[in-house]
């Protein structure tokens, strides 16, 4: 790899990070080699703007730690060191070769990454040949060990390090980064990949579901989940992330407006939810199993909604576990679905002052979008909460159901 290719930017070094800068030039007065590298040099030649700076050097975790109060080594089988300025964290992760035979399980998996190396061994053991592509501050120029990069980017490639075989085996989450990375930059990739990652899906049960969690979430949160969300089902892959979506008769249509409606409220620069994306994922799933609860097994709604959540949410854990964090308001978004229904005295009121009603009405309007009847329904919560005190307790009257009154019965004591 002696014909490394140089270029020079063709970005400004104003788009460059001030904190990745701080510590390239840190470790550099240090006497060591320090690149920005991967996605941010990827994204900056792309005139994307990058998530992350990361940083790869030739000193080992324990150096960049000493040269950096304000720093730490985490992780065991991969130490990288976090820099952190504030709020900000700079990953800085040493050059690694690739790891031999001993270190990997007889899967083929690599279990010990912390074999150190050269910049070229470096550059091997990344994912694709436009991630391989380092900056160098000191000099103003991008580095391309691979020689492919720089090409792969111009001609819009996604192309992977190696033998695509073996270095999925190595690392499954390579197949949901390729999809990622085709869908968020609109790259091809070859047939022979696409042929791999299908016959490969289901490595994808061999990975930790925590870490699983973590790749789907930047899958579905990079600004093209619709897209990424149809790639996955054509890979076969959605079975091994999400089982239950994978079934026949689960409504297709409210989860790709989900993912639609997330990816415009990201290009519009709105917040986004992962708690709502998993309650519009797993929707049809609890949906069914509260119908069976409560007609069968005789629970109330209330108990078949909280029950229904929990089942699913216990079940989708065996593969990809969904933190409390956003399982809890899912749940939230499930049970309170019901509670639009009860338009009685005071109950509107208590379900407008939920601290989930924002959360749970859209929802509403999503099951209306992907063709419930709730026209009515919806129309009224919509109304409603504009509507001041008076509008609103003559709406509220006006849902009462057409009893015939009683004609009262005259008291003994008039
Ligand atoms: P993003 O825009 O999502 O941050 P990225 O390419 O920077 O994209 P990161 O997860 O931040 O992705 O990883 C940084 C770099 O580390 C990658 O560009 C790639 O070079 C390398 N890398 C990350 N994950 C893997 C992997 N599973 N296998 C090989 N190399 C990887
Ligand atoms: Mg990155």
């Amino acid at each position: 790899m002696s014909n490394q290719t140089t270029q020079s930017t063709s970005f400004n070094r104003s788009d460059l990070n001030k904190n990745a800068l701080k510590v390239t030039q840190r470790l550099s007065e240090g006497g060591f080699t320090a690149y920005l590298v991967g996605g941010c040099v990827r994204d900056l030649l792309l005139g994307r703007q990058p998530k992350d700076f990361d940083v790869a050097t030739n000193a080992t975790p324990q150096q960049v730690n000493r040269l950096f109060r304000n720093s730490r080594i985490i992780g065991r089988r991969f130490q990288i060191v976090h820099v952190r300025f504030g709020r900000e964290i700079i990953e800085v992760s040493t050059f690694r070769a690739q790891h031999d035979q001993k270190q990997s399980s007889e899967a083929g998996h690599v279990l010990n990454d912390n074999v150190f190396g050269s910049f070229e061994d470096d550059a091997v053991r990344r994912d694709f040949t436009i991630n391989a592509l380092y900056y160098c501050p000191t000099k103003d120029q991008v580095l391309d060990p691979t020689s492919l990069g720089l090409d792969d980017l111009q001609k819009k490639r996604l192309v992977l390090i190696g033998d695509p075989e073996t270095r999925f085996r190595e690392d499954p989450v390579r197949m949901l980064r390729a999809i990622r990375f085709k869908a968020k930059l609109d790259f091809s990739i070859s047939q022979k990949l696409e042929r791999t990652i299908q016959e490969n899906a289901s490595l994808m049960a061999e990975i930790p579901p925590a870490r699983l969690f973590e790749e789907v979430l930047k899958l579905l949160m990079a600004g093209a989940a619709k897209k990424t969300y149809q790639a996955l089902k054509h890979y076969q892959l959605i079975e091994t992330l999400f089982p239950k979506v994978a079934d026949a008769g689960i409504n297709q249509n409210l989860i790709e407006r989900a993912l639609e409606s997330t990816d415009r409220r990201i290009a519009n620069g709105q917040p986004v939810t992962p708690a709502f994306l998993f309650a519009a994922l797993l929707w049809d799933p609890v949906a069914q199993l509260h119908t069976k609860l409560t007609n069968i097994d005789g629970l109330s709604r209330a108990d078949g909604w909280a029950a229904a959540g929990d089942q699913i949410v216990a079940q989708q854990q065996s593969t990809l576990s969904i933190p409390r964090r956003f399982s809890g308001p899912a749940k939230d978004i499930w049970c309170l679905q019901d509670r639009f229904e009860a338009r009685q005295g005071k109950r509107p009121f208590r379900l407008l002052a939920h601290k989930r009603f924002r959360a749970a009405y859209d929802f509403l309007l999503l099951r209306r979008d992907s063709g419930e009847p709730l026209e009515a329904l919806c129309d009224w919560w919509t109304e409603f909460q504009t509507a001041d005190e008076v509008e609103q307790k003559s709406m509220i009257q006006a849902t009462r159901p057409n009893r015939k009154r009683k004609p009262r019965r005259k008291s003994n004591t008039d």
